[in-house]
């Protein structure tokens, strides 16, 4: 949504350029170890995250919208976003809210498939609202470190990242209707 500094089209882009280009030309990658016999490789991982990146926002995006043919994909990954908010840009607020929260969603996977886990801590715990959400890996969720924010067994909480998207957004837009 506008107002946010880093959008995902703008991350699926620094994630083609920076991690599917055969031949590095750009800034240094601190995280890779340096090689001398060979340039790094295209990244075959990520190649196929961005493609089922597209083919998730295209399958979103044609169940949402059946009554009129969405057309093909444009041939730039990037570009599925803004093809996406087109075709869904006249159905209800809900089904509007649904394909931003999966835009969004889609952003902190491109951020995290980058090394940047970062994106996890600018979000509030659903929970206890406190600042202190991290990302596991292994897990693939968001943990709170608040020791009493926990389940019933004692466990910590933790969220998915479909979870924290859809707070986002759904925070997002109650903020800018209270704006106006
Ligand atoms: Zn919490």
């Amino acid at each position: 949504m506008l107002g946010d500094d880093t959008t995902t089209e703008h991350r699926l882009r620094l994630l083609q350029a920076e991690f599917t280009q055969p031949a590095r030309t750009g800034p240094g990658d601190s995280r890779t170890p340096t090689r001398t016999e060979a340039p790094a490789p295209v990244n075959l991982g990520i190649v196929d995250r961005i493609r089922a990146a597209v083919y998730e926002m295209e399958q979103h995006t044609r169940s949402a919208d059946r009554a009129t043919a969405a057309g093909p994909v444009p041939a730039d990954p990037a570009s599925v976003y803004e093809w996406a908010r087109q075709h869904t840009a006249h159905l209800d607020p809900e089904r509007q809210q649904a394909r931003e929260a999966l835009i969004y969603r889609q952003g902190l996977e491109h951020a995290l498939a980058m090394g940047d886990d970062s994106v996890i801590r600018k979000h509030p715990c659903p929970q206890c609202g406190c600042w202190g959400l991290y990302w596991r890996a292994a897990a693939d969720r968001a943990v709170c470190v608040n020791h009493y924010c926990t389940d019933d067994a004692g466990t910590s909480t933790t969220w998915t990242l479909a979870q924290i998207a859809h707070r986002h957004i759904v925070g997002q837009q109650a903020t800018a209707r209270h704006a106006t």
